[in-house]
């Protein structure tokens, strides 16, 4: 089934990551949610519960469905004007996602590296924006820069690495029209679509940029 097809159960619980706090490697495993489970890598049993991502990753995944799959606009009078208008959060949800993985990222990486949550907040305080992360940041964590890290993930989730980085920057500009300009149009008809189908990769992307760079050698 297509995710965009998914309404009947929610994408917080269809595109779920788990993560072994021995090891700390990220996959797919839903029973490593169950005390005593070893983990397939390293072997360590499972104290339970490990979702990898924060709550607000299963928060903007069903927000992003539930808006997807709402009923047509039809309030006459209405600014929005186009009965698909009610689709045009999902872009702004989206890139709030793109965000948060970024940031959820960074910080794990930090840690990894043994700087303070202190000295990671002032950093992130300091780097308030994607493109300014991406270029600060991300090097200290990977030790090479993003382009040239995106290279390495040629397939995640049915797409490149790279095509997932150059549609959440598209995104991230349409959504920037969008909320700063007022510009409903600035955001393309096909884009909210886009976004629901980007969610499989662009989850697959953090969690394959954790286990390359932040998870445990074994
Ligand atoms: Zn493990």
């Amino acid at each position: 089934m297509k995710v965009e097809e998914i309404d009947s159960f929610p994408l917080s619980n269809v595109l779920g990551y788990y993560d072994c706090a021995a090891c700390r490697i990220v996959d797919r495993d839903i029973d490593r949610g169950f005390v005593g489970h070893p983990c397939g890598r390293c072997g360590a049993p499972s104290t339970g519960g490990h979702d990898y991502f924060p709550f607000s990753v299963p928060v903007l995944l069903d927000l992003i469905q539930h808006h997807y799959h709402l009923p047509e606009h039809q309030q006459t009078g209405s600014v929005l004007v186009t009965p698909d208008a009610h689709r045009l959060t999902i872009v702004v949800f989206f890139s709030s996602l793109v965000e948060v993985l970024l940031q959820h990222f960074l910080v794990a990486g930090q840690l990894a590296k043994g700087l303070s949550i202190d000295a990671i907040h002032e950093k992130l305080r300091e780097t308030q924006y994607v493109a300014l992360r991406l270029k600060e940041l991300f090097p200290k964590v990977a030790g090479e820069d993003w382009k040239h890290a995106l290279k390495a993930f040629p397939k995640v989730g049915g797409t490149s690495a790279t095509e997932v980085a150059v549609f959440c920057r598209r995104a991230a500009v349409a959504r920037n029209r969008f909320l700063h300009d007022g510009n409903k149009w600035a955001i393309p008809a096909a884009m909210p679509l886009e976004c629901v189908q980007h969610l499989p990769p662009l989850l697959a992307l953090f969690a394959a940029l954790h286990n390359r760079y932040v998870a445990k050698k074994v």
